[in-house]
């Protein structure tokens, strides 16, 4: 027998987007119900994606790092990697706390949280299907999509799962394969790919365009691949994989692309080549919610969709598919919803790449100023010139910012470097409060620190500052 419940605000999805929208609602006196098909609540980015490819990459920068050591005098005998330990790190002492805080979180505010599928009946209802137990009816005053998106792995590589990876089988270590392919340059093609190669896989990349990450600016990207062509086998970029085959010696591997090898063999293969909005369970159609041609909820600037009393935040209301973009969508969803003023305007969007070095931008990128014609200037802060960059043995990383010519003001910030991914925060805040360069050089930063470079790129924005003088500044005698 289906059990009936209502409540004034339903969310669906216990993602970045939906478990901060269920605790603003609540918070806001709400009564509230959270539903999820996974038990254990945070979505994808808690259980298969940003946490645990972070505690990964973690590990993966300390394992260079005490290899780095070397030369520097301090010598340690290589790793040796128990992979059963390292899953259970990663699941049970990084994924499970956070697991269990958010489930806190959510009792401490009475929240209630439904186990399973969630598809909608009509505008005002929704049937929530566990495996195996009874059906709850869920009637709701208001309701947050927020669904996440699903790995795209192409129908014709779906031949052998064991073997041929997405990004939510990658993360369960199943083996540590001698030779990995990784298609799709991407975030997670190069996440991944740095997290297999410091276990010791041979990895190898196929990007389909010209550069890996090709929505970065190309110095941005310049340092990063540098030094994973030093980490991984092989990048072959303007290269499509033509077909994958699975056979006993491997995945047989046909390349499309110049200078490539027609043919390779690997042991497994990562397919991270995007993501698409995981909607096809929800019925949004029944509720009468429309969506675009690509299948992401059709949303307007408070993030209501077409039936004005549901709202979708998070991957399937659109790009960008990141979780801090859905965290921030559901502050503004569930602020609308109460009638407070409230409006999706963002200036930035930070991008953070998790590599070794991270690639971070906010704001405009200069391809976008250059493509789209926005009159603008680059000024560009090399970390040789960083003190705290020598002491860390890491001065290939770069600052960069946008700026008006005229004005000054900071229309974007681009880093590549250590520690870059928290760095940006500065950025961002930066080009939401409308700052000019002046504002950040004025701005007395900590030495020594990298944070410094951001202060100095500033400086040269109105020509010189005290540890790097540019070209057109410089005398010769
Ligand atoms: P992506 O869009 O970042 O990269 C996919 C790459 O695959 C692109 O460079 C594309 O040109 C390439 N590609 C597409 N088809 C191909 C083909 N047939 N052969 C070779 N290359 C091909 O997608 P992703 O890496 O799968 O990540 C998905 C999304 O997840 C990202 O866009 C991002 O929103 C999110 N994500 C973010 C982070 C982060 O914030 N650090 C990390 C991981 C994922």
């Amino acid at each position: 027998m289906a059990q009936s419940v209502d409540t004034q605000v339903l969310v669906i999805g216990a993602g970045p987007g939906g478990y901060p929208a269920a605790f603003h609602a609540a918070d806001r006196g709400k009564s509230v119900i959270l539903v999820d098909e996974d038990p254990r609540l945070g979505g994808v980015c808690l259980n298969r994606g940003c946490i645990p490819s972070k505690a990964l990459l973690h590990v993966a920068r300390l394992i260079h790092e005490v290899r780095a050591l070397a030369s520097h005098g301090v010598r340690y005998e290589g790793p040796q990697v128990d992979l059963e330990r390292l899953r259970a790190y990663v699941h049970n002492q990084v994924i499970g706390r956070l697991n269990t805080g958010i489930a806190q979180l959510a009792k401490a505010r009475g929240i209630r949280v439904l186990t399973g599928q969630a598809s909608f009946v009509d505008p005002h209802t929704v049937v929530v299907r566990p495996g195996g137990a009874p059906e709850t009816v869920v009637r709701f005053e208001h309701a947050i999509v927020a669904p996440g998106s699903l790995p795209a792995l192409p129908r014709a590589w779906q031949i052998d799962p064991e073997r041929i990876w997405d990004s939510t089988a990658a993360l369960r270590l199943p083996q540590i394969p001698s030779r990995l392919l990784v298609i799709g340059g991407g975030y997670i093609g190069l996440e991944l790919g740095t997290v297999y190669a410091a276990l010791g896989s041979q990895v190898t990349v196929v990007e389909a365009l010209e550069g890996v990450l090709p929505l970065a600016d190309r110095d941005l990207v310049a340092p990063l691949e540098k030094r994973l062509r030093q980490e991984f086998t092989a990048i072959y970029t303007s290269t499509r994989v033509a077909s994958l085959q699975a056979t006993a010696a491997g995945i047989e591997v046909t390349l499309e692309g110049r200078d490539v090898p027609d043919k390779l063999t690997f042991d497994a293969v990562l397919v991270a080549v995007g993501r698409r909005p995981n909607t096809a369970a929800l019925a949004l159609d029944k509720a009468g919610i429309k969506t675009d041609e690509r299948g992401y909820i059709l949303v307007d600037e408070q993030r209501r969709t077409s039936v004005p009393h549901i709202y979708a935040v998070g991957d399937a209301a659109g790009e960008p598919g990141l979780a801090h973009k859905a965290t921030a969508e559901a502050r503004v969803a569930v602020e609308a919803l109460m009638g407070e003023p409230a409006l999706w305007q963002p200036r930035a969007i930070p991008a953070v790449v998790f590599t070794d070095p991270e690639i971070a931008w906010a704001g405009l990128t200069q391809r976008e100023a250059e493509a789209s014609g926005i009159p603008h200037a680059v000024i560009k802060f090399p970390w040789v010139a960083s003190g705290r960059a020598v002491t860390l043995d890491r001065t290939e990383g770069l600052t960069k910012l946008i700026v008006d010519p005229d004005s000054k003001r900071i229309l974007g910030v681009g880093m590549v470097g250590v520690g870059v991914g928290d760095m940006i925060a500065e950025g961002v805040l930066a080009i939401e409060m409308g700052a000019v360069a002046r504002d950040l050089l004025e701005t007395i930063h900590p030495h020594p620190t990298l944070s410094e470079t951001l202060m100095e790129c500033a400086e040269l924005a109105y020509g010189a500052t005290v540890h790097f003088a540019p070209p057109s500044v410089r005398k010769s005698h």
